[in-house]
């Protein structure tokens, strides 16, 4: 007979692997973190590629999980509108981010011209308006 929580258990099948696989997927973002994001780790492996690897295997745990518990659809419907809330969020974002962008050399106007018309402070340090 299988073990509680393993594949083919009676009792939450999947849940050790969706475990053991989460836990994986930690440890390749902490060395991530700790390059600064870059990929190439001290031990020579490419982190980009364990990052695909373990996130591979913790989809497949959970879907596995999920399937084995009859819970598939409900965590499907909870992860979609899951899903829309992190891509608002990341609109939200990116719009802030051109809002605030400093300009860069190719907004600048052509020398001899200002940006906007009255903006430029008078000799007394004012605005025109
Ligand atoms: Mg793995």
């Amino acid at each position: 007979m299988t073990e509680p929580f393993g594949i083919g258990a009676e009792v939450w099948p999947g849940l050790a692997k969706v475990t053991e696989e989460a836990g994986e997927l930690l440890q390749v973002v902490g060395k991530l973190v700790a390059t600064g994001g870059r990929p190439d780790h001290y031990d020579g492996t490419d982190l980009r590629d364990r990052l695909i690897e373990e996130c591979g295997d913790l989809l497949a745990a959970i879907g596995y999980l999920t399937a084995a518990n009859g819970i598939e659809d409900a965590v499907a419907e909870r992860a979609a509108r899951k899903r829309q809330t992190f891509e608002g969020w990341h609109r939200r974002e990116a719009e802030r981010r051109a809002i605030v962008k400093p300009p860069g050399p190719h907004d600048r106007p052509p020398p001899g011209q200002t940006s906007a018309a009255g903006s430029e402070p008078s000799e007394t340090g004012a605005p025109d308006l």
